[in-house]
């Protein structure tokens, strides 16, 4: 879940995203701006990874890569497809067998708690799968280590240009190294997902550094509602990350700048297939700050167009990953029994889903819902 990238200061930026004049990215490129693409990487087009296994002396295997790959990828591809509208394809080829590693997984120089360590851990496996892989196909590459007692969870590996491994006159710059964590129920083709979203730029948006118990704590800024936060249920990103990695165009918002007269949109379903009409509004508020809106289902395979509501939420692009860039603010408390809580963790009730009035006072942004359509769509006024 964590990532570790190379430091890369960045150059200053002076673009114009969602009505907002954009100064400069945090220190670490992830944020809810724009990406900086000489580092991450573009979700357009077919994206081509390879997935490679790393077999560590100190497991016995129970695996075979295969399932592995059935585990992580055929899924990966369908959300990726289906949440980009068809403007993107993973492509994964693998190399179907288990690549020998020369130290057991509680070596410390495997460890993958920082860049060094992870770039050693890839380099190796990378190193051995040279005479069988031309890395110069590749955008990405995927390493899946035996499951062994010291095997870390699955951090991706982001290098700037000139710090990735060399190979065969290749450089592999972007990857994730998969471990623990995709073994667990309901946590295997999300990580990917996840992850990957790292390569494309997105940030963390569940919080680095809050006490652990309750589990809720970490995931409330967005609970389950963007994969980048809690990611077991499968929720596809939100519409500002979906701007962000260049799936929606400013054209796809109502951006709505203070001052100006209120207005009435309507806002379609964020997953609609019909792609036509806003996705979202964005309501910046300051130099760095913006609302936004956009209509969402509570669960990603519930298809009825009666279940939309409205979900609200403040992005930050001072906030750095893992520290709060995208906070909802949700329609009501969580009333959740034990079984719902284990499945969603928090915000279950953050869509409003009734003609309401939501009044940000600070904001100096009010926010009324009018009504909805037959498909879903919601339509809002929002005074600024
Ligand atoms: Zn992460």
């Amino acid at each position: 879940m964590c990532l570790l990238p190379a430091v890369n200061a960045r150059a200053q930026a002076t673009e114009s995203f969602l009505g907002m004049q954009i100064q400069k990215a945090p220190h670490s490129g992830l944020w809810e701006g724009p990406t900086d693409y000489s580092t991450n990487l573009k979700p357009t087009g077919v994206v081509k990874a390879v997935m490679l296994f790393a077999l560590f002396p100190d497991t016995v295997i129970k695996e075979v890569p295969r399932d592995i790959y059935n585990r992580l990828v055929p899924e990966s591809q369908a959300f990726l497809g289906r949440v980009s509208g068809g403007q993107m394809q993973l492509k994964v080829d693998t190399v179907d067998q288990w690549f020998p590693m020369n130290h057991p997984t509680t070596w410390p120089g495997y460890d993958c708690s920082g860049f060094k360590t992870q770039k050693a851990y890839l380099a190796e496996v990378i190193s051995k799968a040279a005479g069988q892989v031309d890395f110069h196909k590749y955008d990405v590459v995927y390493v899946v280590g035996s499951l062994g007692t010291g095997l870390p969870n699955s951090p991706t590996f982001i290098a700037s240009p000139g710090d990735g491994i060399k190979v065969n006159g290749a450089e592999v710059r972007l990857g994730v190294t998969f471990g623990r964590d995709c073994r667990g129920a309901n946590w295997g083709w999300q990580t990917l997902c996840h992850e990957t979203g790292h390569i494309f730029g997105l940030p963390d948006l569940y919080l680095f550094g809050v006490p652990a118990k309750p589990y809720k704590n970490i995931h409330a800024s967005v609970g389950f509602w963007d994969l980048m936060g809690f990611q077991a249920v499968g929720s596809p990103y939100l519409a500002w990350q979906q701007r962000k990695l260049t799936w929606l165009k400013d054209k796809d918002f109502a951006v709505i700048a203070r001052g100006t007269k209120p207005i009435t949109v309507w806002i379609r379903p964020i997953l609609s297939s019909d792609r036509k009409g806003y996705a979202a509004a964005a309501i910046p508020i300051s130099d760095s700050e913006a609302i936004a809106c956009e209509v969402r289902q509570r669960d990603p395979v519930d298809t009825n167009p009666a279940d939309t509501g409205l979900l609200v939420y403040r992005v930050s692009l001072k906030a750095e990953s893992g520290h709060g860039p995208i906070t909802i603010l949700p329609a009501a408390a969580d009333d959740l029994v034990p079984a719902q809580e284990r499945k969603f963790i928090t915000l279950y009730n953050a869509l409003y889903t009734a003609a309401a009035t939501i009044e940000l006072k600070q904001e100096g942004v009010t926010i009324s819902i009018l009504g909805r359509r037959e498909d879903g769509a919601i339509q809002i006024r929002v005074a600024h």
